[in-house]
């Protein structure tokens, strides 16, 4: 029966385990799930816990396996034709479903496209609040609530909210935040096999076609080497430069958001915090003034290069290796060094 009132008092004792949604796409389990799962299972420890991975999708067994291995103490599998695809009513029923009943303590979902959509849906329903594009979960140790950190007012300070009265405790997380769970083949656990009520008629939006974008796939947040371009590359002709220095290093695009706004590059290259978190082994910024914004989606990556030529900006002050120059004589130079290291 679906809690009507946000404010109805409710036991909070009920409440146990952390539950982690995993999202699949076309049978195979997104990175932000095992990342989910490695964070969840910290805070699993901390207050005595089980950690439980809740799958949704169609023909679910190997991947529900696959969880296990990766730390879940339980899986609960919500296996269902009209799951394979996700739709906005079908999986916002089929959760909020399983949370009147089972009453987890927290849950956690990665704030991608879909879980974006997805977590304020479920929140609603189950009336709880969500705290949104967490970078940072903690366990208060006084009382044993989850501590929810997101950055706030324009990134310029870091939130840190607590879920106090209502249940469960709910979070969007942001892929590439985490570390990943370890693997461990000799994990064992449970895999719960949920009956799933789910017609036609519970579905309003129908998916008629899923098309693949045309473009290639930016995967910024598995990319150990990133070159990244910013207002200072001062054009789409600028960025041939970058790409070409990206690919000579093996490595991805990024862009600032003004490069992004600019036009020059899609919106899918962009890091920081309305973009993607990265952190890579190297981050190499060119003409990036490095505003916090940006260094939010950055500070992770393990060497920082930053190309400007102000020596006073901003992104010195964070930057392992600082290169005072113009981005256009610099990056070249590199390109050619690289040239000759190769024959
Ligand atoms: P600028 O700040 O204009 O810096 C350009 C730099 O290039 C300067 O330092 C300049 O010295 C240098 N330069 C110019 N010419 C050359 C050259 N020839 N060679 C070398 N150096 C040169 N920003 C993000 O990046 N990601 C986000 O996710 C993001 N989210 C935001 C969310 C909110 C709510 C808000 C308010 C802002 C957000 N921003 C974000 C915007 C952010 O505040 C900055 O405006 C943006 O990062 C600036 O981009 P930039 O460094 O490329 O440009």
């Amino acid at each position: 029966m679906a809690r009507t009132k946000v404010n109805q008092p409710i036991n909070l004792d009920e409440y146990k385990d952390i539950w982690v949604i995993i999202e699949q796409r076309e049978g195979k389990v997104l990175d932000i799930g095992l990342e989910l799962l490695g964070e969840g299972k910290k805070l699993a420890e901390k207050v005595g816990n089980k950690l439980v991975a809740v799958l949704l999708g169609h023909n679910n067994g190997d991947s529900a396996k696959e969880l296990i291995k990766y730390g879940a103490d339980k899986v609960i599998s919500l296996d269902h034709k009209l799951l394979k695809v996700y739709t906005t009513d079908a999986y916002t029923k089929v959760i909020s479903d399983i949370i009147f009943d089972k009453k987890p303590e927290s849950v956690l979902i990665g704030a991608t496209t879909i879980g974006r959509d997805l977590g304020p849906r479920l929140a609603g329903r189950v009336g709880t609040g969500l705290i949104a594009d967490c970078t940072k979960l903690e366990i208060d140790e006084t009382d044993g609530k989850v501590l929810q950190t997101r950055p706030a007012f324009g990134g310029n300070l870091m939130a840190t909210i607590i879920c106090p009265k209502n249940r469960p405790q709910m979070a969007t997380v942001r892929p590439g935040v985490m570390e990943k769970a370890d693997y461990d083949e000799s994990k064992t656990g449970t895999i719960e096999e949920i009956y799933v009520k789910l017609e036609d008629k519970d579905i309003r939006a129908k998916v008629v076609d899923v098309i693949k974008s045309a473009k290639n796939h930016v995967s910024l947040t598995d990319a150990e080497i990133i070159v990244a371009g910013g207002r200072g590359v001062a054009g789409k002709e600028g960025f041939e430069l970058i790409e070409k220095l990206a690919e000579k290093l093996g490595g991805e695009v990024g862009a600032s958001r003004a490069a992004v706004d600019s036009g020059w590059i899609g919106h899918d290259h962009q890091i920081g915090q309305t973009g993607t978190t990265v952190r890579p082994r190297l981050y190499i910024a060119c003409g990036i003034s490095g505003a916090i914004q940006h260094l939010t989606g950055v500070k992770d990556s393990d060497i920082i290069v930053a190309i400007n030529k102000n020596p006073e900006a901003p992104i010195f002050k964070v930057a392992h290796y600082g290169i005072v120059a113009n981005l256009f004589d610099v990056i070249p130079e590199i390109i050619n060094e690289l040239d000759n290291d190769e024959n």
